[in-house]
């Protein structure tokens, strides 16, 4: 029997840079359950980048293409859609995947905007693709003889005319009953330089965040994948070819006890392959000295979160976040960084019941817990999730906008047919206590926060802030209140960051398609992104730094003499550190060193101090040189970072937006001979 040809595609935007650089596991689950139940049926392909599924298309017409339905990637896979749908109207197309609300007026909107998608599997995936294929089989792949019988189908929703059929919620499989897609040779195709494998150890998350799609009850029971682990991440291992990252997708990691064995795994592989460098995971919200001890496992390569998203207590109940114990995060969040391990907090802007006063709370609870990275994010409105309903819309006054999805555009070609592509998400920017001239403020602390605290950027001051017993937050602010008033160029910074916050928004997604459509070519060329926090980010840390470094050492200063601190030696040591600070990071990525630095004070005792220390403890007898250099495993990173991300501007944003442990890339003091 011949078998049908399945096309499985996860796509990923690559128009200006790489969008996604992981690979494409969910529909690597589904082809892999597919093949073992039905190997004598079937024979599946797996797609990640647009050209790929363009030139496979081509030379082949496949019975049905599965396409991941993401926010990311909802609009590419359309077009992809209507494409097939015009030229081989015999083809079946399914869509899969969170990027489906759940409510009637959602779906009804969903149907009547996408003709071209014969099927959506809500949910889990994997036993209702394989269902729908068996339901397809036995009416000879023809659509419209499935549909004329209007059966259910376990997770799958159609539409019959103005009619949609609802199959059932199947119920959920257990993790350890798919195969690995790994050990069946699925993921093969894409190591390659560009992606990170990404694993699946457990599924559903125990908690009901209002924001979050695994926050409903379908995905409240958690199942674990165990007897494969090793065997797979030992197969890894030995083919990463690209960024040597590990991507885990699931939500709580470390906070069940079966993770000590994955962590033993992790580690085993680490010591054996030197891989993972970096593991990008979730960590648990609770069980936090369990999650604190599987992380130290795992030699600094998962940064340990701490996902307050507010902190104010009005906020947490209205987002039914109240279970999880802030004090005990913030606990966690101190043992880790005191063992090496890196750490961030989440924070969510918007909120019901979030202001400036509770934003500001929020960051200063999470700076002065000693997080090592705030991530700050915008509240995105997403399908399936408790808080995006019209109930809850009216009551907390949201009004919302669309904003492009940041790298996530680009034309494309398959088969002579060429069409443009953008990816949007509409995202909250006021509330009835949040007003929209607010948020902009917000965003602009948020942004202040991102260039002096996240990656420990200006370690030496926030030291030395630790070591006179100052709180480093206020500081940050003081920075803050004088934005506008350090430079021309720093002015310009926020201007352009609050253009970009507020300007590129639109009413609807179509809107800013069309938008998007005219300006494609300027788009395609603008290497500074569509993303503002990172174009922020990358112009304070690559163009601004020595600006940022004066201003920052020059407020420093005066606060002092105003508090009354500022003893001659401190006085000496600021300008001395200043030098420091700035030698340590300037031209970062250019491999350049610098040779005989003089200075008075034991610049390496300072920095082993990660500079929390009094500069009367640090004052040494007589100058001595230092040369300021890169150890060899900085040269591998970096030489491993400029690969990945190459040399443009949105790449550097990326970078340092990815990557929170920058500071370990800072060059070294070595006294000279
Ligand atoms: S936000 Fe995190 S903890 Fe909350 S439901 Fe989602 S995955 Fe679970």
């Amino acid at each position: 029997m011949d078998k049908k040809s399945i096309y499985l595609a996860d796509l990923t935007h690559n128009g200006l840079i790489l969008s996604s650089n992981v690979f494409p596991l969910s529909i690597g689950l589904v082809g892999a359950y597919l093949l073992e139940k039905k190997p004598e049926l079937y024979e599946v392909d797996l797609f990640k980048y647009p050209e790929d599924l363009s030139n496979a298309l081509e030379q082949n017409v496949p019975q049905v293409v599965g396409f991941a339905n993401y926010s990311w990637n909802y609009d590419i896979s359309r077009q992809y859609a209507k494409i097939i749908k015009k030229l081989w109207p015999g083809t079946i197309v399914v869509f899969g995947g969170p990027n489906y609300g759940l409510t009637e007026q959602e779906i009804e909107q969903f149907w009547q905007c996408n003709p071209n998608i014969d099927f959506h599997v809500v949910q889990e995936g994997e036993e209702a693709f394989l269902t729908l294929l068996e339901r397809l089989r036995e009416v000879e792949f023809d659509v419209g003889r499935l549909k004329s019988t209007r059966m259910k189908i376990g997770n799958v929703h159609y539409s019959v005319g103005e009619e949609i059929i609802k199959g059932d919620a199947l119920p959920r499989l257990k993790l350890e009953d798919i195969p690995s897609p790994y050990l069946m040779g699925l993921m093969d195709k894409f190591f390659d330089e560009n992606l990170g494998p990404m694993i699946h150890t457990t599924r559903g998350c125990p908690f009901s965040c209002a924001f979050c799609t695994e926050g409903s009850k379908y995905y409240n029971i958690v199942s674990q994948r165990e007897s494969q682990l090793e065997k797979e991440m030992h197969y890894i291992s030995q083919r990463v070819k690209g960024p040597r990252d590990l991507f885990i997708s699931d939500a709580n990691f470390g906070m069940f006890k079966q993770d000590y064995e994955k962590a033993r795994i992790i580690a085993e592989c680490q010591e054996k392959y030197d891989y993972p460098k970096y593991v990008h995971v979730s960590t648990g919200k609770n069980q936090k000295e369990r999650v604190v001890d599987i992380v130290k496992k795992l030699n600094g390569a998962v940064s340990m979160a701490a996902s307050l998203q507010s902190t104010d207590p009005d906020v947490l109940a209205n987002v039914a976040r109240s279970n999880i114990s802030v004090d005990k995060l913030s606990e966690a969040g101190q043992i880790a960084n005191t063992n090496d391990t890196g750490t961030y907090s989440e924070l969510i802007l918007g909120l019901p019941g979030d202001s400036i006063a509770a934003h500001k709370q929020s960051l200063r609870d999470t700076v002065e817990m000693d997080f090592d990275n705030i991530r700050m994010y915008q509240l995105i409105m997403l399908p399936q999730t408790v808080l995006n309903t019209p109930d809850n819309r009216l009551k907390y006054n949201m009004k919302t906008k669309h904003r492009i999805m940041p790298r996530s555009f680009g034309r494309y070609r398959v088969a002579g047919e060429e069409f443009v592509s953008v990816e949007s998400e509409e995202i909250l920017i006021s509330n009835s206590t949040l007003p929209f001239e607010d948020y902009i403020v917000c965003r602009e602390m948020d942004l202040t926060v991102e260039i002096l605290h996240n990656g420990k950027v200006f370690a030496e001051i926030q030291g030395l802030c630790k070591a006179m017993n100052l709180s480093w937050f206020d500081f940050i602010m003081l920075f803050f209140e004088q934005r506008r008033n350090l430079s021309p160029d720093i002015t310009k910074m926020y201007d352009d960051f609050r253009t970009g916050t507020s300007d590129r928004l639109w009413d609807s997604a179509e809107e800013l398609a069309e938008v998007v459509g005219k300006d494609i070519e300027n788009m395609l060329k603008d290497e500074r992104g569509t993303n503002e926090m990172s174009t922020g980010k990358a112009t304070a840390f690559f163009v601004l730094f020595q600006q940022i470094n004066d201003a920052l050492f020059s407020l420093m200063e005066n606060w002092l003499a105003k508090l009354g601190k500022l003893d001659p030696i401190t006085k000496d040591y600021l300008v001395e550190l200043k030098q420091f600070s700035l030698m340590r990071k300037r031209k970062l990525l250019s491999m350049e060193t610098s040779e005989n630095e003089s200075y008075s004070f034991d610049m390496t005792r300072a920095e082993q101090h990660s500079f929390k220390i009094l500069p009367r403890e640090l004052k040494t007898q007589s100058v001595q040189k230092y040369h300021l250099v890169y150890d060899t495993k900085q040269i591998k990173l970096l030489s491993a970072y400029s690969e990945e991300f190459g040399g443009s501007f949105d790449g550097l944003g990326k970078m340092l937006m990815r990557y929170p442990h920058i500071h370990r890339l800072f060059r070294k003091p070595v006294l000279a001979a």
